[in-house]
């Protein structure tokens, strides 16, 4: 008999889902969303299975990663019961119990505890700075060599292993008959999926859908474009222009575009952007206050002004390290990652569902 979790509803709440109790089960939700299927029908069964306290079938399930998040199903509840909200805690829900180290669910459920990781974060990087080990130079390339460690350490340490969780969790311990061939045919979707996230183009009722994918699709790409030129083509050290200019182009875009997800989150003007979890908001602030602080820092840079305001490089590699250490592996940038990777495991119990070869 599946396990029940007689406090599951509580602590769903911490993660961000509203009034889900509500739900008297007419399944209108259902049938208004866009991305529903026979085969994978949401977000009925999803309110169904966290009402009951089934945490173990929706720690299985891949349904909360197939929504998109595009509102219908909240906008036309008849009880208010916001279903597209329950389906959004459930992935930041999924994000901790993928999580090996546990502090996802920490960080998710306290406010108070990722404060203070920012904070520590914060102590660090000035307390390095104030000891006089290094000389500005030298500190700038020890950040430098600070943002290669770090994408390796995240990725070898808290990524990879989270994400074969993932995959135990959702193909492995529902003996998906899966083999070598559908994981290799499958690769395109995770891709495809990752870079243009062309799902959402899919939901039809907000007016504004084209924009929003395609700030996302931009800043997906504006995104990894900076990452790429500031620690690979080492944007603060070269003299190359043409790596100049890209690095003010994709920070540009990073700071503009984040710059608005800001606005729509304060104004409040649709469905999905009405409620916010505290993660939302320093997810949005911090992306946009490194577009800006990496700006500045090459500005100051090309007008030599970075040696008497070196506060803008203190500024740009904090909120960097807070990046890198705090949001990107226990925060929402990595939505980004296991919904790929749902589409690309839902993609591949399906072709061994259907015996595809
Ligand atoms: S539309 Fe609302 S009340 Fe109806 S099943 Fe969905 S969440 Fe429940
Ligand atoms: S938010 Fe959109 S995609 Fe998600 S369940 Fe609701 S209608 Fe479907």
């Amino acid at each position: 008999m599946a396990k029940v979790d007689l406090t599951f509803g509580k602590k769903l709440k911490k993660y961000g889902a509203i009034d889900f109790n509500a739900c008297y089960n007419c399944g209108t939700c259902t049938a208004v969303c866009a991305l529903s299927t026979e085969m994978d029908s949401f977000p009925r069964e999803m309110i169904r299975l966290s009402v009951t306290g089934q945490s173990e079938d929706i720690k299985a399930s891949l349904k909360p990663w197939l929504c998109y998040y595009c509102g219908e199903c909240t906008t036309y509840c008849p009880q208010e019961a916001k279903p597209g909200e329950l389906m959004m805690s459930l992935r930041r829900y999924l994000i901790s119990r993928y999580d090996w180290t546990g502090l996802s669910s920490i960080f998710y459920q306290n406010l108070t505890a990722y404060i203070i990781a920012f904070l520590l974060v914060i102590i660090a990087v000035v307390g390095i700075f104030l000891s006089g080990t290094f000389s500005k130079e030298s500190f700038m390339h020890l950040g430098h060599y600070f943002e290669m460690i770090a994408i390796g350490g995240v990725f070898l340490i808290i990524l990879l292993p989270n994400l074969i969780r993932m995959w135990r969790f959702t193909l492995l311990s529902k003996n998906i008959n899966a083999n070598i061939k559908h994981y290799w045919i499958a690769l395109k979707d995770l891709f495809t999926h990752m870079f243009t996230q062309k799902r959402t183009l899919a939901c039809n009722d907000e007016k504004d859908n084209k924009v929003w994918w395609f700030e996302h699709f931009i800043l997906v790409i504006g995104y990894l474009s900076l990452l790429f030129t500031t620690v690979f083509l080492n944007w603060f050290g070269t003299k190359s222009l043409v790596v100049i200019s890209m690095g003010y182009l994709f920070s540009a875009i990073i700071f503009v575009v984040t710059f608005d997800f800001i606005l729509r989150r304060v104004k409040k003007d649709s469905t999905k952007t009405t409620f916010s979890h505290f993660t939302d908001w320093f997810f949005v602030i911090w992306l946009f206050l490194m577009g800006l602080s990496a700006f500045t820092v090459r500005l100051f840079l090309d007008f030599n002004l970075l040696e008497r305001y070196f506060w803008a490089y203190l500024i740009h590699i904090t909120v960097l390290a807070q990046w890198a250490l705090i949001i990107v592996p226990f925060g929402k940038w990595m939505h980004f990652l296991y919904r790929s990777f749902a589409m690309y495991f839902d993609k591949i119990a399906k072709l061994a569902k259907t015996g595809q070869h």
